[in-house]
């Protein structure tokens, strides 16, 4: 039996989090799906092109590296328009959404476009201030050299680019419920969507 729960929101905004807490607690498979954009654009910066990097990615090349640097994510979120890129990347999300045994995907548009049936959808959203000050915080563990400016500046810029864009837009599906976690830890962000889910389940006998 297969079972999805779609988690879309803006960067930060605790989606990862959630998705593999819930993953944990249910027994799901979980598929961030930032990373395949995220490893495309690692490509595009190594010289290779957006439509050709998609098309050809691995899951040796996801595995590869850290992708979770503020110049990727700015570089993921600039392909991330190219319709082509997109259109790539669609069966791997599909096939991983339907496998037996429940499945988490999280993103931009696994409720909207991925998985317009998902038996769950959660949208999570928090304040770009908060949102950008976990990010800081987050890079900065990492020994990343980047100042709270410079990580608002850069959430900002990728919201109005995944929001705005043609194709797939980031927004709430509209049967979404939304998840603010702007004032809530993480406990109890996880705690919510866990008792969400666990109303939508399929009873067993
Ligand atoms: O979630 P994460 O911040 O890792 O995503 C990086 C970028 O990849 C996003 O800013 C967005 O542009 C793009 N993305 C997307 N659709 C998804 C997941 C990520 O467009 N389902």
């Amino acid at each position: 039996m297969s079972f999805t729960v779609a988690i879309d929101g803006p960067a930060a905004a605790g989606k990862g989090t959630i998705s593999k807490g819930v993953a944990a607690h249910f027994g799901f498979a979980h598929l961030d799906t930032g990373l395949l954009y995220r490893a495309v654009g690692r490509r595009t910066l190594e010289g290779m092109a957006p439509i050709a990097a998609a098309k050809a990615l691995t899951a040796e090349e996801l595995a590869r590296g850290d992708l979770r640097t503020a110049e990727i994510a700015q570089s993921a979120s600039k392909v991330a328009v190219i319709p082509e890129v997109r259109a790539a990347l669609i069966d791997f999300q599909r096939s991983f959404a339907c496998r037996a045994g429940g499945a988490v995907l999280d993103g931009r548009d696994i409720g909207t476009v991925i998985c317009p049936n998902a038996e769950v959808k959660l949208f999570v959203t928090a304040s770009s201030e908060v949102r950008a000050e976990r990010r800081y915080l987050e890079l900065s563990a990492k020994g990343a050299d980047v100042t709270p400016d410079q990580v608002l500046t850069d959430v900002r810029e990728r919201d109005v680019r995944d929001a705005e864009r043609s194709t797939a837009p980031m927004k709430p599906a509209d049967d979404a419920v939304l998840l603010d976690t702007s004032d809530l830890s993480i406990e109890d962000a996880l705690a919510k969507a866990v008792a969400f889910i666990a109303e939508k389940l399929p009873a067993t006998s």
